[in-house]
């Protein structure tokens, strides 16, 4: 088959490899009908994640037909069509057993990191991909589903919902400002609403992401690179700050930003993964009773998020961008790594 092979820092190649098979009772193989691209992909390119080892097929994010399963799995049979969620679940150890899949402990390089696809085994960027614990790990779709819509479950809609809506505590009425408006702040903006936020203020340095923010939920668009960007915050509440505030790009001048929009009281959900060590103003900001959270993605939220999406209550029509067949994988990189010019949110790759 062909897939997105990564041969070091910069350097990839869409290649000839061989199809994946059964290894345990446990893994199906599913034929990639649509994936994506996601920013940690690019990270990985960049050689930020030692983790990824030249030859392994990247890629975490996909839709796909069930081809092959194995003799112990019993959720999926072949024909189905499922999501497969960026986080491979076995279900059953303590830390699946408690809510926190993302640090499953029986993944095959027992990392403690239920992310393993396109990171410590083979990922979907290829024609076929071996799923481990497919019985926690993929989810049957409804027929009325898109692809396009169903993609954004795999990883997005459940970090931006889990790890900034969830984390941050949202509640009926609140302000929650949300630094960054790329495909992950958007799925915060778009679920920011499940739990009751009264106004959701976006805030980047890209008029036309502000602009697409408005397009999924938020009630105000502020642009970060205005000296005044505080203050124009700020003019949205009470004065006193917002309710809850959620860093979505993962470097310091951001997460700094959050810690200066919140009230006391309030919350601070970092979403965003960073490559370096952030300054926490522990002596300004421990007399304001602030919660502090981050976290990587568990994805317990895809059951619960694909029934709205398939009664059509989140505006998952508006994060597809640009769309491509898959032996243009390559192409599909260019324009998803020159996002500033292409304009690029979330790229459709389909067979
Ligand atoms: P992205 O790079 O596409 O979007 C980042 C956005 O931030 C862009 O729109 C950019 O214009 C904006 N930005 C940059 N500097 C800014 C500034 N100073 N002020 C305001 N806005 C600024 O990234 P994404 O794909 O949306 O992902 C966001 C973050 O979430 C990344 O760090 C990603 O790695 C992380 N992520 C975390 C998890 C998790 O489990 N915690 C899962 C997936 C992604
Ligand atoms: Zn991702
Ligand atoms: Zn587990």
């Amino acid at each position: 088959m062909k897939a997105l092979v990564y041969h070091g820092p910069g350097d990839k190649s869409w290649d000839e490899v061989p199809d994946p098979v059964l290894i345990a009772p446990t893994d199906a193989i599913v034929q990639v009908d649509t994936t994506t691209i996601c920013g940690t992909d690019l990270h990985i390119l960049k050689g930020d994640v030692p983790a990824v080892t030249p030859g392994r097929i990247l890629g975490h994010e996909a839709v796909g037909t069930v081809l092959e399963v194995g003799e112990s799995v019993t959720n999926v049979a072949v024909g189905d069509r499922v999501i497969v969620s960026c986080v491979s679940s076995c279900g059953t150890c303590t830390y699946c057993r408690s809510g926190n899949p993302s640090h499953c402990l029986a993944d095959e390089g027992a990392s403690g990191i239920g992310w393993i696809l396109g990171h410590l085994i083979d990922g979907t960027q290829a024609e076929k991909v071996r799923i481990p614990f497919a019985d926690t790990s993929l989810y049957a779709l409804p027929d009325g589903v898109s692809d396009s819509a169903a993609i954004l479950l795999s990883d997005i809609l459940p970090t931006g919902f889990e790890i900034g809506v969830r984390y941050g505590r949202v509640k009926p009425g609140d302000t929650v400002a949300v630094v960054g408006a790329g495909p992950v702040g958007l799925a915060v903006i778009a679920t920011a609403g499940l739990y009751g936020a009264a106004q959701i203020i976006s805030i980047d340095l890209d008029p036309s992401r502000l602009a697409l923010a408005q397009e999924v939920g938020a009630t105000a668009g502020i642009n970060s690179g205005d000296d005044d960007w505080k203050e124009q915050v700020l003019a949205l509440t009470d004065g006193y700050g917002v309710d809850v505030a959620v860093e979505a790009v993962g470097i310091p001048a951001t997460f700094d930003m959050c810690t200066r929009l919140v009230r006391p009281g309030g919350s601070v959900a970092n979403v965003g993964v960073h490559g370096k060590s952030v300054e926490l103003e522990l002596d300004r900001l421990w007399i304001q009773n602030i919660a502090i959270s981050m976290g990587l993605v568990n994805t317990t939220s895809l059951g619960m998020l694909l029934k709205l999406v398939a009664q059509g209550k989140l505006p998952v029509d508006k994060f597809i961008t640009h769309r491509f067949a898959l032996n243009e994988l390559m192409s599909a990189y260019d324009t998803f790594g020159n996002a500033a010019e292409t304009k690029a949110l979330k790229v459709l790759i389909s067979r």
